[in-house]
């Protein structure tokens, strides 16, 4: 056989979505892959219904179909405080993580630099490399997970193109604060260097923590290309509807990029989805308290079985500490915990730079009932993981 392409040697496949399918072989609850238990919003299932009979079953435009775009800007305009075209300033994408992969393909040209946090969500390694980009990795400290400013210039120094900022941040529930993102901000203007940025958890955020848009920071909107999706917020992350939003200039490179890539997003689902992109502003407040309460409950369970965890301020995702028994790998760990446990994670592993073998990561986007089990389940941990070494 000729040899298969250079470029997929050097990357894996997502170990996240792997731990779903290592999840469904064990029946173990799935706390890996990120995504609902519960149902979308009933408007939103309606108004799909409806839509299955309409004339929505070819190709929308290529860059999103006119009537989300026009809900989107709306939207967006209102929570990003700035007026958003629907007509130069957007494309809709097959979710974010196309989004993402099209912002670096508009922006890095093979060799250049990008800066990206540690830890990060996995498919920035991938989208890195399929984009020929070179990663320069900045460390988050815990239990914060600041960064540090002269770590952070040390890498602009080095003339990437652009940094990428996932906020709030998967995996360790991070939400930047002002004065973080202002010196990211100044660091950008300095260097002349864009900022990609992952704003998929924009709405689950815990008080008294608060998202701010990085596109909306003084200076930034001219650098910033804003990447997010509705799969979080409106609990759809199967219908892979995602987002850009920047300046023209980069938005009519994005399209080209977006078109041969994917052509569109799927024309029904924007159609039904614009339901939920009208929805007023009581519906994100809602999100947020259910996604407290849940964060709550998962994170008493936790305590009260004595496991060491990070406290999220923002996302559905927390990092567990699993030293104390001793694995020299996270991933086997995992396997173990699903297999006998009956509990799906990702090892810490996938979302670090730094050799860390001693995290695992679970989220709690599920109904109450699947987090009892989990947290029943979790109560024969140390009964049925044996300590090594
Ligand atoms: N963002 C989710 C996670 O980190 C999953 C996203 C995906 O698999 N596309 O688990």
């Amino acid at each position: 056989m000729p040899q298969l392409s250079k470029r997929t040697e050097t990357f894996t496949d997502s170990v996240i979505r792997r731990m779903t399918r290592v999840s469904l072989k064990y029946g173990a609850v799935n706390l890996s892959q990120g995504f609902p238990d519960f149902e979308p919003p009933k408007e939103i299932l309606d108004r799909l219904a409806e839509v299955s009979r309409e004339d929505f079953h070819q190709y929308s435009i290529t860059w999103g179909a006119q009537n989300f775009r026009e809900a989107l800007a709306e939207k967006q305009s209102r929570l990003m405080g700035r007026k958003i075209d629907p007509n130069s300033e957007i494309v809709v994408t097959c979710g974010s993580t196309e989004a993402m992969m099209a912002a670096m393909m508009t922006v890095a040209n093979p060799g250049d630099k990008v800066i990206v946090f540690s830890p990060f969500y996995e498919n920035y390694g991938a989208d890195a490399i399929l984009s020929g980009a070179e990663p320069i990795y900045v460390p988050l400290y815990p239990p914060e997970f600041g960064f540090k400013a002269d770590e952070l210039e040390a890498a602009f120094r080095q003339k990437p193109k652009a940094l990428i900022l996932c906020n709030p941040s998967n995996p360790c529930g991070k939400v930047f604060t002002y004065e973080e993102l202002k010196l990211i901000a100044d660091l950008a203007a300095k260097y002349d260097t864009f900022v990609i940025t992952d704003e998929v958890y924009e709405h689950i955020v815990y008080a008294p923590n608060r998202h701010i848009y990085f596109a909306s920071l003084p200076g930034m909107w001219e650098r910033t290309i804003s990447c997010s999706s509705l799969s979080k917020t409106y609990s759809i992350t199967g219908w892979r509807l995602g987002y850009i939003i920047a300046p023209t200039e980069i938005i009519d490179v994005a399209r080209k990029v977006h078109d041969f890539l994917t052509v569109g997003a799927a024309a029904p689902l924007q159609e039904a989805a614009v339901t939920g992109l009208r929805f007023g502003d009581e519906y994100y407040a809602d999100l947020a308290a259910k996604y407290t309460a849940k964060r709550n409950l998962f994170l008493k369970g936790l305590d009260d079985l004595r496991i060491a965890h990070t406290v999220p301020q923002g996302a559905y995702y927390i990092l567990l500490d699993i030293s104390e028994f001793g694995f020299e790998s996270d991933l086997e760990f995992c396997e173990v915990l699903a297999r006998d446990v009956g509990v799906g994670a990702v090892p810490g592993s996938s979302f670090f730079r730094e050799p860390v073998n001693h995290l695992i990561r679970l989220h709690f986007a599920k109904r109450d009932e699947t987090l009892y089990d989990a947290l029943n389940r979790l109560e024969d941990l140390r009964k049925k993981i044996p300590v090594r070494g």
